[in-house]
């Protein structure tokens, strides 16, 4: 089953044209993967996903519903959960208050409580610090309730953010690994990255954006061959001849 789909979306801020007629589709269970240089639109489809931003033309479906003109709490109430760019947690709240936050489009306090001790399973780490204020955490540990956060409002597909951004390496790994288990408890993930080499590595598929365009579309093993990912994202030298 398709999960979501992009038909020819377009959105402005203002009068700067963004995403110019994307199309992109992720299909139930896959990790898609979407690459793009600074300023390319990928917030900006996270974003218009979420309902933050309304595509002007075209439409995003969401299992078969139109959501492009749904409220951000009604796109979350459908299943889809954001870990957004830069964690956002709350910093000034407990490691459990943030969790609790995920859940609160939902009202089974039974299967909310459930759904903690999921999380803590997942990540022990926020099940002994959980009366500790976020804030007080490392960049490592609030990408983890970042996503635990999310993992809260029981979604379907998981939007992420550059989600090993501002890591370090032993975190990035522990993302990615995380990335793989929640995928494999049935969740469709579609996460934007630029650690190109990674993301690829546990992707099915990716997109690549520039400039508000999709410029190649392959499964992940291609991309990670093609010479445009290769020179753009893998850092490799441009042979002049
Ligand atoms: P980055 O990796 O830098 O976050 P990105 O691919 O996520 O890049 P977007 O944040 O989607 O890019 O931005 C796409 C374009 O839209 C950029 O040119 C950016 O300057 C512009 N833009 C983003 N947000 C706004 C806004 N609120 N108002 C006006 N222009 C914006």
């Amino acid at each position: 089953m398709t999960m979501l789909q992009f038909n020819e979306v377009h959105t402005y801020y203002g009068p700067i044209h963004v995403l110019k007629g994307v199309n992109y589709r992720v299909e139930e269970g896959e990790i898609v993967c979407l690459l793009g240089a600074n300023g390319a639109g990928k917030t900006t489809t996270m974003k218009t996903i979420l309902g933050l931003v309304r595509p002007t033309e075209g439409t995003v479906v969401f299992k078969g519903q139109e959501i492009g003109k749904m409220t951000p709490s009604q796109v979350v109430k459908a299943g889809i959960a954001p870990v957004p760019e830069g964690r956002r947690v709350f910093s000034r709240m407990s490691v459990s208050e943030n969790l609790e936050l995920g859940a609160y489009v939902r009202s089974d306090h039974k299967a909310i409580a459930d759904d903690m001790s999921r999380v803590f399973d997942l990540f022990p780490r926020l099940k002994e610090r959980r009366k500790q204020l976020a804030g007080l955490m490392s960049g490592g540990e609030q990408q983890m309730l970042a996503i635990g956060r999310a993992m809260m409002a029981r979604p379907t597909l998981l939007i992420m953010d550059e989600p090993s951004m501002g890591l370090s390496p032993i975190f990035v790994e522990r993302v990615f690994d995380t990335v793989q288990s929640i995928n494999k408890q049935g969740v469709t993930i579609f996460m934007v990255e630029q650690n190109a080499n990674m993301a690829l590595t546990i992707a099915n598929r990716g997109y690549v954006l520039q400039n508000g365009e999709v410029v190649l579309e392959n499964d992940a093993a291609s991309l990670l061959q093609s010479e445009l990912v290769r020179k753009t994202y893998l850092g490799e030298a441009i042979e002049v001849s």
